[in-house]
């Protein structure tokens, strides 16, 4: 397996290759100071290699942030995969994939993504155990994490707009993508009695998720000024740049998908709008926690109180951000580097 050059701070990045199942991809490392890097396999259309390449240093830099935030012993890190022009075996393609993990010893824990799914991690098993995110087995931890990301987001709503001094009761919920984690939130909103106004690439789908809940539908181009309180992006990272941000109506922004802010200025463009935003990677670790404890072998009711933490963590980061004036992202961001940086002090590392 092929370093290559490797941006500080991630510790490494690796070229995964096997023309004969037309597996290509890199796995990225942004820190073990807490554990080994934890962080789903993406499989995607990419243009080119180097979009390939920043999307898995900025989603293996998000990992870390993730899992410091939520308490795990995992660091970050990233596999993603370039969709092959023709793929004739998805099972030899995630089973060079395996290899590849397992090639790193355990430094990379990998798990389901966008694109990927439990059968593709069941492939992956049979050539590594450095991997989570299979069908669920009784009473263990396991199985799809989207419901269990699904009501970290809900808390983490609930919570955030309980700063805003509200409940979710008659508020109404813009929700960006009704995919895996889009769908589930829209359960668990519409049973808390907030209204839906959803939209997704695939039509039919927001159709039938609409006609479930008696939710408005709206176009993909139309959702982000939908007439809403709350915008909920759970489609694909970047919904909110300068030019969505100034289109947005809601008040309150909190989702599933990661890397929501196209930039790190985005987060003050929110700010400037008087828009409450709740950082992604808090909101969106129910998945990852579920994911850890099936990967530790804990037992399956250790999960839900970990996930309803969020809760909890996204409200003392909405305070914090209140108190001392700088965004929430940027609370957030503080407050995982401060964990990271207690890892690496641990390990002798500077
Ligand atoms: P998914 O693929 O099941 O759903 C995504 C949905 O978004 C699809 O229905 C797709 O058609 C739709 N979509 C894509 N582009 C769109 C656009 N421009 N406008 C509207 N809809 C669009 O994925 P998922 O598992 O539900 O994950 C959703 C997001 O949450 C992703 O960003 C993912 O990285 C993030 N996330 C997921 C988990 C998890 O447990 N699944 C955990 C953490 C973060």
């Amino acid at each position: 397996m092929a370093h290559l050059p490797t941006p500080a701070p991630h510790e490494a990045v690796h070229l995964i290759e096997d023309p004969e199942t037309g597996l290509h991809g890199v796995i990225a490392i942004h820190s073990t100071a807490l554990g080994p890097a934890a962080g789903g396999c993406r499989l995607w259309q990419y243009d080119d290699d180097a979009a390939m390449l920043a999307d898995a240093l900025r989603l293996a830099r998000g990992m870390s942030y993730k899992n410091a935030l939520a308490g795990l012993p995992f660091g970050g890190g990233k596999a993603v995969i370039r969709m092959p022009a023709t793929l004739p075996s998805r099972a030899r393609l995630f089973a060079a994939f395996g290899r590849a993990v397992a090639g790193l010893g355990g430094a990379y824990v990998t798990a389901e993504d966008v694109g990927t799914t439990t059968a593709d991690m069941a492939e992956v098993r049979a050539k590594t155990r450095f991997v989570a995110g299979l069908p669920a087995r009784p009473g263990q931890a396991g199985g799809d994490p989207s419901p269990w990301t699904a009501l970290g987001v809900f808390v983490a709503m609930e919570a955030a707009a309980r700063s805003l001094g509200t409940g979710l009761s008659g508020l109404r919920v813009a929700v960006q993508g009704v995919g895996q984690v889009g769908a589930a939130l829209c359960t668990l909103l519409h049973e808390a009695g907030a209204r839906l106004v959803v939209a997704d690439a695939d039509a039919a789908r927001a159709a039938a998720v609409a006609a479930r809940f008696g939710a408005d539908m709206v176009s993909p181009g139309a959702i982000i000024a939908a007439d809403a309180d709350i915008f909920a992006p759970c489609a694909l990272g970047g919904a909110l740049d300068r030019q969505t941000i100034a289109a947005l109506r809601a008040r309150l922004v909190c989702g599933a998908a990661n890397n929501q802010l196209a930039t790190p200025e985005d987060g003050a463009r929110l700010a400037e709008r008087g828009i409450l935003y709740a950082p992604d990677y808090v909101a969106n670790a129910g998945g990852i926690i579920n994911v850890a404890a099936e990967y530790l072998g804990e037992a399956a009711d250790a999960v839900e109180a970990r996930v309803r933490a969020i809760g909890p963590r996204m409200a003392l980061i909405l305070v914090r951000a209140g108190e001392c004036g700088e965004t929430p992202a940027a609370v957030a961001d503080a407050m995982a580097e401060a964990i990271m940086a207690e890892g690496r002090a641990g390990l002798g590392r500077t």
